[in-house]
């Protein structure tokens, strides 16, 4: 299969490797195409996760050395992963995902992604013990992240979901966590139509699926909702990580062809 990921961290954030290690990795895996996402700025968050208005100068002047010294190798593009409050312009960058890493309540800022305990924390001092209704504010943050971002990818949809294995904390089925989802969903759908599949959390967390859940990769193949391969790589090791799996998943869920971004934008590779 041609292999392309355009979802990648390095030690600018979170990362835990060097940006020229990961194009390295990268061709290694014999990808066509490799973007890093580096975090886009934003002042509710603290600064090893983010790069800084210092940094992103630095990572976007890297980026364009290691495009022109491995030019030939790997087609790489310079992304950013910008969150709905991220305070930094992107201009200048390749692509942009969009993702909603904070939701806001009475005053606080919330972390979507936290560990299981930092989100039920959440969950009591704020929505009254009712995970669907965290769901239901993630969601609605969610449902603008295309429109304030302006972002060419939506990044991880259900982060929500994260901590959730086999439904452990809240019932995706519940009819409420679903509409919540799917109102997000054609909220998006308004401004951006490509959404990643993202294994990430299945590499770091060992979860069992991937982002946005099966079901909602239906609901988006019904809604004419594109999709691209995305492994949210912090390591080296995670680049493509189980890309083959989730091609056969999306032929299952009905799509007929994913995206990569080349030199000429955004082109379909038939499934
Ligand atoms: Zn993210
Ligand atoms: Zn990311």
């Amino acid at each position: 299969m041609r292999l392309s990921n355009f979802h990648a961290h390095t030690t600018y954030a979170d990362g835990a490797n060097t940006a020229e290690e990961m194009v390295l990795a990268a061709i290694a895996k014999g990808l066509v195409e490799f973007g890093i996402s580096e975090h886009g700025h934003t002042s509710i968050s603290w600064d090893d996760y983010n790069m800084t208005p210092e940094s992103m100068p630095l990572y976007f002047a890297e980026m364009r050395g290691l495009q022109a010294k491995y030019a030939g190798q790997i087609e790489l593009f310079c992304g950013v992963e910008q969150d709905a409050y991220g305070d930094l312009p992107t201009d200048g960058a390749d692509y942009i995902i969009g993702s909603t890493h904070f939701i806001e309540s009475r005053g606080e800022f919330l972390i979507v992604d936290n560990g299981a305990a930092g989100q039920l924390e959440s969950v009591n001092a704020h929505f009254g013990g009712d995970f669907i209704a965290f769901a239901e504010a993630y969601f609605a943050a969610e449902a603008n992240i295309a429109r304030i971002t302006k972002c060419d990818i939506v990044g991880h949809f259900d982060l929500v979901n994260k901590n959730n294995e086999r439904d452990r904390l809240f019932d995706t089925a519940h009819p409420r966590y679903r509409a919540a989802a799917l109102t997000a969903m054609e909220e998006i759908l308004k401004t951006c139509r490509l959404f990643e599949i993202n294994t990430g959390a299945m590499y770091r967390v060992g979860r069992s699926e991937q982002y946005p859940q099966d079901w909602l990769l239906r609901e988006l193949r019904a809604r004419g909702g594109e999709v691209i391969l995305s492994s949210d790589s912090h390591d080296c090791d995670s680049i493509g990580f189980r890309f083959a799996e989730m091609e056969e998943l999306l032929r299952v869920c009905g799509f007929k062809s994913r995206k990569t971004l080349t030199r000429d934008g955004f082109i379909d590779i038939p499934l």
